[in-house]
């Protein structure tokens, strides 16, 4: 099942409305964590890293919508934390959906099967299930054994209710192609309707430091992945974000293209890292000093980026932005193989020896362990 075309349409009339507008930052997705607890405590995430007092924060319905109001944002991503532990979680997505925002609640799944009696089918509503790959792949990535069992057990029941679902997967350095590959016929398999893949980028506060990818094995790794696609593969995602990452297009970041409102309030400049807050929106785009950022501003802190949260945004841009760009994007829907020869026999390659991933419990995000080496 694709993406509805009202989706489809709203998106693309809001962006062409922008561009008719003169407008240059707009936002495409706004991020709204509404939370920074979870119920997991991944090697590769930095949010649950948090003082106690800031993790039992959360934002109210009211606050979350004044700040979908303010955004104006036709997409609402939320992510945490996870979201599934806010207590009016349900009254958030209700007020989104009545505001006819296509929301993507990205959840690890684990009480999706508990908690799905509170929220109704809807076009606007689509629950976004992290996983990062095949079941050892993915309780590796997120230290839980089990974890993928149980979110595959949820996606089917989500399903089965008549939700709209989708996946989302970060890669770190040592993913297997193959068994990506392999993981794709896997979700594909179970009828999700579309599958999100970003690299992962290296926060300060995430435990495990060393299994950030750099931009060139970024490219060379995703060009492993998506070169020679099968056509039943599904991606939510900008197809020209997908050869951004295969290394077949450049694009400058957009930072503003999915900001970031959470409990400390706008973030700046993206989702990834932290310069200060704003009270408004219109203060997060008027004050922040933009041309701080992106790999060509020469900031280390962005000098690997390719992450999902700040190019997307740049993908979908330039197919609205020249005749060029759309036809580039209609070839790659349509007609792209992407073979690649080459792509073939990296498949084929002995797996890298992978790091050690780091096991961290939530209740003493402190008290570190390793969990393989
Ligand atoms: S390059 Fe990455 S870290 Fe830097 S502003 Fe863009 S999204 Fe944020």
């Amino acid at each position: 099942m694709p993406v509805p075309v009202s989706q489809m349409w709203t998106v693309a009339s809001y962006v062409i409305r922008q561009k008719l507008a003169g407008r240059k930052q707009y936002p495409l997705v706004l991020m709204l964590e509404p939370l920074f607890r979870c119920n997991l405590a991944c090697a590769g995430c930095g949010k649950i890293q948090y003082p106690a007092h800031i993790l039992k924060k959360d934002l109210s319905p009211e606050e979350c919508f004044r700040a979908v109001d303010e955004c104006g944002a036709p997409m609402v991503s939320i992510p945490g934390g996870e979201p599934l532990m806010h207590p009016e979680i349900d009254k958030i997505v209700e007020g989104l959906v009545a505001r006819k925002k296509y929301i993507y609640l990205c959840t690890n799944a684990l009480l999706l099967k508990e908690k799905i009696h509170l929220f109704k089918p809807s076009k606007y509503l689509t629950f976004s299930v992290h996983l990062d790959g095949q079941r050892e792949e993915h309780d590796l990535a997120v230290c839980r054994e089990g974890g993928y069992d149980i979110a595959v057990d949820a996606v089917k029941e989500a399903l089965k209710r008549g939700f709209r679902v989708t996946t989302n997967t970060t890669l770190f350095d040592g993913a297997n192609p193959k068994s990506v590959r392999a993981f794709f016929d896997e979700m594909m398999d179970l009828g999700v309707e579309g599958m999100m893949l970003s690299p992962g980028y290296s926060y300060d506060k995430a435990p495990d430091q060393k299994h950030f990818l750099g931009r060139a094995r970024t490219r060379r790794m995703f060009r492993a992945i998506l070169s020679n696609r099968k056509k039943s593969w599904q991606f939510n995602l900008s197809p020209l974000f997908l050869e951004f990452l295969m290394g077949k297009r450049t694009y400058p970041c957009t930072p503003w293209g999915m900001p970031t409102y959470n409990v400390f309030g706008w973030q700046k400049p993206c989702y990834l890292l932290q310069d200060g807050y704003a009270e408004s929106f219109k203060e997060l785009i008027e004050t922040t000093e933009w041309q701080n950022y992106g790999t060509e501003s020469g900031n280390p802190a962005c000098a690997n980026c390719m992450v999902h949260s700040g190019y997307e945004a740049s993908a979908v841009n330039a197919t609205f932005s020249s005749l060029e760009g759309f036809l580039a994007t209609v070839k790659a829907t349509l007609f792209t193989k992407y073979e690649d020869k080459e792509a073939l026999k990296m498949l084929e390659e002995p797996e890298a020896p992978v790091n050690p991933l780091i096991q961290i419990s939530p209740s003493a995000s402190h008290d570190l362990q390793e969990t393989r080496a």
